[in-house]
């Protein structure tokens, strides 16, 4: 009798101390915060990247060309870091730390001395149909320095906090439906405690935050008018908490191509930069005109350049060419709607008429600026009745903006430099042109 109460105390006991253990365990998984990277900023307090998704193809379809592109631009806006958007290695990941894809589709790739800077990635969809451990693994930082990829994680840049969310796991299809994929499930299952887990450390690390910007990057859309379209599940999930804490932009890739869609109920706006290699795919979904800033069913790349008051956003196509130029006050607002829906700011054209009424504009700038070989006119004739929607087709490298609405334009100048803005009937800034002296450029 007394052994068998001996013998039951001890289960007791061990009873006790596996629940422990176990209680333990789990209140480090539901606490365990987003690790957290610091990166710092210029001397002058700015901040500038470029964001590229969906390129690993060892070079081909114009794989090779983005990067050379990126290479240029990131040269020019001396950028920090690049942020990779997801599906790293086409078509199915890594098959191991050991991989050449990892060679032939990044390290060969990104060659330019501009990129030789600290990658910041999460993983896509194809990424987890390898060995998707490889790619979170220590090895590649060991084989090329600039190499950093979790699944989710929280990038400190002083001015800005950037919180990378694992995005494939939300999404139902690939758990009920591969079809003849496999994915590598390790390190996120049960999947019900991994996602509500991850919420709530977005949630929580994002109403910690006192930073100026809060960007959140995810491979996965939200909205997009492109062949995946929107990810109902991080919509329905995620999108929520970004929302209620106030975050500026929702960065993703997945769709090979790249776009803007804003909020008509908050000033989130969603970007996406796909074109890091096969794009055209010319699947598009009509979208609320007053939403869809900019959409570019091609290759190319996004850069940002921050400083704690001052967001611009700029694409890029293949060859180097800036698609959009947008900066936070001023979301492009000059698009047009085609015969299929499709709206492209730079399929856009206006009737030159005289410059008469801009001349005393005009003189102020003299004959040594630059700005009438780059773009022969500036027209301003907005100051009543407009709309008249009937537009002409123009050279996408001349036109610069258009909006055929009311408004003015102001022009602020020094020795130096000219600022122009043009406004609309409520104020609101249009488009921002930044001149120097002979030099045309994008501030
Ligand atoms: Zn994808």
């Amino acid at each position: 009798m007394a052994s068998q109460v001996m013998r039951n105390k001890k289960t007791m006991s061990e009873t006790l101390i596996f629940s422990c253990v176990i209680l333990c365990l789990l209140w480090v998984l539901s606490t365990a915060e987003l690790q957290r990277f610091q990166h710092g900023v210029k001397e002058d307090g700015s901040l500038s990247l470029l964001v590229v998704g969906d390129w690993g193809r060892r070079g081909s379809y114009n794989q090779s060309e983005v990067a050379l592109q990126m290479g240029i631009i990131g040269e020019k806006l001396d950028i920090d870091f690049v942020i990779s958007t997801g599906d790293n290695f086409y078509e199915d990941g890594l098959t191991g730390v050991d991989d050449s894809a990892f060679d032939d589709s990044f390290t060969k790739i990104y060659t330019a001395p501009s990129l030789q800077k600290q990658w910041y990635n999460v993983l896509g969809n194809h990424d987890y149909r390898g060995d998707v451990e490889a790619q979170l693994s220590s090895v590649l930082k060991k084989i090329d320095s600039r190499w950093l990829c979790l699944r989710s994680f929280i990038l400190d840049t002083e001015i800005a906090e950037f919180f990378f969310v694992d995005t494939t796991p939300f999404v139902n299809s690939y758990f009920t439906d591969p079809e003849d994929h496999v994915y590598d499930w390790r390190g996120i299952l049960p999947r019900k405690a991994y996602l509500s887990n991850l919420l709530k450390d977005v949630d929580s690390a994002l109403k910690k935050s006192t930073a100026k910007w809060k960007f959140v990057v995810g491979h996965h859309t939200m909205k997009s008018a492109g062949h995946h379209g929107n990810t109902q599940e991080i919509v329905d999930q995620l999108l929520p908490i970004l929302e209620a804490n106030q975050v500026d932009l929702y960065i993703n890739g997945h769709d090979h191509l790249l776009q803007q869609i804003s909020s008509l109920d908050s000033p989130l706006q969603f970007l996406t930069s796909g074109g890091g290699s096969k794009a055209w795919r010319g699947d598009v979904s009509k979208w609320d005109p007053k939403e869809m800033k900019f959409f570019y069913d091609g290759q190319g790349f996004m850069s940002m350049q921050i400083t704690p008051t001052r967001l611009d956003i700029a694409f890029y196509d293949v060859f180097g060419q800036i698609k959009l130029m947008n900066y936070t006050a001023s979301w492009l607002l000059a698009i047009e709607e085609d015969a299929r829906g499709l709206l492209n700011p730079f399929k856009l054209a206006f009737q030159l008429e005289t410059t008469a009424q801009l001349s005393p504009i005009l003189q102020r700038f003299g004959q040594e600026m630059a700005l009438f070989e780059i773009i022969p006119c500036y027209r301003s004739g907005g100051g009543s009745k407009t709309w008249r929607g009937d537009i002409k087709w123009w050279k996408p490298e001349e036109l610069k903006l258009y909006s055929d609405g009311q408004g003015f334009m102001s022009v602020q100048m020094s020795k130096e430099e000219a600022n122009i803005e043009f406004y609309d009937v409520f104020g609101n800034v249009l488009h921002h042109w930044k001149l120097s002296k002979g030099l045309d450029s994008v501030a």
